[in-house]
């Protein structure tokens, strides 16, 4: 979504789309005016529900949809809403599982449904779907690899369920593990067992995007950085980086199988 904030201008008006309290951190952008949305009452600044926004049209220079698409009833009309309070000249960026992947059937059995209520196989489908209701077209689509955090065990209180003993009951070591595994099969095998999802941008972008997946994303906080961006050391036989944003220790794996 950094493509689409940081060349607004200032005093933007961004909806963070059924988001609680936002989808992320606002202080890299100072200039901009967030609205956070949600239809449950809680710490978003507007409580309302996303197919019957309580804003008028054109308001917004950008609309933000980050993990929250899969969750809402009434996805056409939350669509033609979002079309309705941005600009002509706008830009939407969402994010959504995909639902045919092994960690979003993980998170669905964990969390029984874990309120998933459009489950998207088809990224087409889903992306015509948003410019014929929006009318903005699709500028760029990125696979989303998974940070499997869901299964952190500060998730469940006051325990975890039972079907968590497969994961110890969500100790960091065994997440940490497991997504480094997932990762090296997908290299070794060209399967897509670490993949999440897509993010999709629309409408007015000032910058190209990135298109290459980033697949390593922490397992503390979730955010994706490129392969080649990483201070990579050593650690024994295999390699790991802290994370910039959270300082959490990950283990590394390239983005393309390299040469040898
Ligand atoms: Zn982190």
């Amino acid at each position: 979504m950094q493509a689409i904030l940081r060349h607004l201008p200032a005093g933007a008006r961004v909806l963070d789309l059924g988001c609680r309290d936002g989808s992320f951190p606002r202080t890299d952008y100072p200039g901009l005016r967030f609205t956070a949305l949600d239809r449950e009452a809680g710490a978003a600044e507007v409580q309302a529900d996303a197919a019957a926004l309580p804003f008028q049209d054109a308001a917004f220079h950008a609309v933000i949809a980050n993990h929250s698409l899969e969750h809402m009833e009434a996805l056409d009309a939350v669509l033609s809403e979002m079309g309705r309070v941005l600009r002509p000249d706008g830009s939407i960026y969402v994010s959504v599982p995909d639902a045919s992947t092994f960690s979003d059937r993980l998170y669905r059995w964990i969390y029984h449904g874990g309120g998933h209520v459009n489950l998207f196989r088809n990224p087409a489908e889903l992306t015509g779907r948003i410019t014929s209701a929006t009318g903005l077209p699709l500028r760029a689509t990125r696979v989303l690899h998974a940070s499997f955090l869901y299964l952190e065990r500060r998730h469940f209180r006051p325990r975890p369920p039972r079907r968590m003993w497969l994961f110890a009951n969500g100790d960091g070591r065994v997440i940490l593990a497991l997504s480094f595994l997932l990762r090296t099969v997908d290299r070794l095998a060209s399967t897509r067992l670490s993949v999440y999802g897509w993010a999709f941008w629309f409408g007015n972008l000032r910058e190209p995007v990135d298109t290459l997946a980033w697949t390593n994303v922490c397992v503390h906080c979730g955010s994706g950085t490129p392969a080649e961006l990483l201070p990579v050391r050593r650690r024994f036989l295999l390699r790991s980086y802290d994370c910039a944003s959270c300082g959490a220790s990950n283990l590394y794996t390239p983005d393309r199988p390299e040469r040898t």
